[in-house]
């Protein structure tokens, strides 16, 4: 039988991959940690990271489901700005210095201070993993915020939480403590059932009037339980809303959308925003599953695009992805958010009828208008992770930013705050779709006895979280121990320790 002749180059084939190699950088291996290369993908429209684990073999992740914005907003980035001093030294290499190390990119936008461990739920979805652990001492808080001033000079955000802050015995005091240092804005991050239930706490805070930070997923039963494992939650949140109502508290809602359990309530929980007399704003976040969480799909995870055109969809289009803008302190894809004027129209979202976008692309570098540094400055003030919506400094910024535009210059400061509302979406990463270029320019920080300063999502992802935890809780152990037998106590400093991860 005769062969068909076969030339080496017809054997021989060269094919095209289906992406686009975008970028490099680095990130960690879920399963055990340590920092390994990881490609950035650009593939069907979306982003992706690709990375290998000697160990553990490939792993791939959805990080981003719009390929042309994640390109085209990278020139949303502002120079950052460094804090007046470091606390830790280069040694190790990203992300083991944290810090901060004289390496990062950004001062701290927002101080967290997780003030406990335990919670009064035990949410199947917990980046904090709540539960029995430590509590703060108010004296190692009043050190934290000390260690905050001297590094920021004037810090501008501090958020107490957890666990469950409002359940830590000393939580008035140390809000108090935070106001004494002069921080504009102190928030606390609730999941609101104290705030329900214990009316005498309530009147505490309407003295110290502390911003809100309120878990909020929706109104679905079904949601309650797969997110919270309390379905029947939703009475009790919205009795916590309408007290801090009654008592002047400005509230930011704060929903975790999963794929495939409350993607529906979105619109819904805009308009409930809108219409309620507490809440200022909303910060959307796409379930990241760090801590406590069930079996996911990487790449099926919901991100910044799918939220937004969620929105788009459910409020009819009230807001629509144009509506939005990243903020340029941290990494463009970390977060974006809209400003909307609010009359008897309904929403007018500001990047409408001002060209956001001519203001904050530090890439081009437009020319700006007569008054152009003035309006940037308040646009800079908005769209920066310590903006409080409703605030005298941010009713301001948003008095200047509307005036540019043409809407009623002649309100005053108060009536500004009551039509400002905010649309945030923030995308912590998790060990899938952690990336160290992000949390190397990370402008939220955890702050620890100690002085240690650490970028959030290098806490939940790198195993900072982990260890903390249990030094804090052993250290509470032998104050009781060394208080129990009238001894003093001197506490070993927090070390951190990743050796194995190198
Ligand atoms: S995340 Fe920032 S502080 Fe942490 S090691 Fe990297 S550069 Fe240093
Ligand atoms: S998610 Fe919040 S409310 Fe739920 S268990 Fe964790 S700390 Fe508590
Ligand atoms: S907390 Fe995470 S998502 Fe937010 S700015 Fe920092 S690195 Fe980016």
């Amino acid at each position: 039988m005769a062969h068909e002749l076969v030339t080496p180059a017809e054997q021989a084939t060269k094919n095209d991959v289906d992406y686009i190699f975008y970028e490099l950088t680095r990130s960690i291996c879920p399963e055990c940690k340590r920092v390994i290369d990881a490609k950035v993908l650009l593939r069907h429209g979306k982003v992706f990271m690709r990375k290998r684990c000697p160990e553990h073999g490939e792993i791939e992740s959805l990080i981003y489901s719009d390929a042309e914005a994640y390109v085209r907003l990278s020139r949303y980035n502002k120079p950052g700005t460094i804090p007046l001093d470091f606390s830790t030294p280069i040694a190790n290499g990203c992300p083991h210095d944290c810090g901060l190390c004289p390496d990062h990119q950004q001062h701290a936008c927002v101080g967290i201070i997780e003030v406990n461990s335990a919670c009064n739920m035990t949410c199947p979805l917990c980046f904090a993993n709540a539960g029995a652990g430590y509590n703060l001492t108010l004296d190692e808080v009043k050190g934290i915020l000390d260690r905050f001033v001297e590094t920021e000079g004037d810090p501008q955000v501090v958020q107490f939480s957890g666990g469950e802050p409002t359940i830590h015995p000393q939580i008035v005091e140390m809000v108090r403590a935070a106001r004494d240092r002069e921080i504009p804005y102190v928030m606390i991050n609730t999941n609101g059932k104290r705030l329900a239930t214990d009316a005498r706490f309530v009147h505490q805070l309407a003295e110290l009037k502390p911003d809100i930070y309120f878990q909020f997923d929706g109104f679905d039963r079904n949601t309650y339980e797969v997110i919270r494992g309390e379905p029947e939650i939703l009475e009790e949140k919205v009795r916590a809303l309408d007290r801090l109502a009654e008592i002047g508290c400005r509230v930011i809602l704060v929903p975790a959308i999963e794929r495939g359990v409350n993607e529906h309530e979105v619109g819904k929980i805009v308009e409930f925003g809108l219409s309620h007399p507490a809440v200022r704003g909303i910060n959307f976040q796409p379930a990241f599953h760090a801590g406590r969480h069930g079996p996911h799909d990487p790449l099926q995870r919901m991100t910044i695009p799918d939220i937004v055109s969620l929105i788009a969809e459910q409020t009819d289009g009230q807001f629509v992805d144009t509506d939005f803008v990243p903020i340029p302190c941290c990494f463009p894809t970390c977060n974006s958010v809209t400003y909307a004027y609010i009359d008897e129209n309904g929403p007018l979202p500001l990047p409408r009828i001002l060209n956001v976008d001519d203001y904050l692309d530090y890439i081009t570098n437009r020319p700006l208008p007569d008054l152009g540094d003035e309006v940037k400055s308040a646009l800079e003030g908005l769209w920066s992770s310590a903006a409080s919506p409703g605030s005298s400094q941010a009713a301001q910024d948003f008095a200047i930013s509307c005036a540019a535009c043409g809407l009623p210059g002649d309100l005053d400061l108060e009536a500004f705050a009551d039509r400002m509302f905010m649309i945030m979406l923030q995308d912590f990463m998790d060990p899938w779709t952690f990336n160290q270029k992000n949390v190397m320019k990370c402008c939220k920080e955890i702050l620890l006895p100690d002085g240690y300063q650490i970028p959030f999502c290098a806490y939940n992802s790198v195993g900072y979280r982990e260890q903390a935890r249990e030094q804090l809780t052993a250290r509470e152990r032998a104050r009781i121990r060394a208080r129990r037998e009238g001894e003093d106590f001197n506490p070993e400093p927090i070390t951190f320790d990743f050796s194995d991860k190198r």
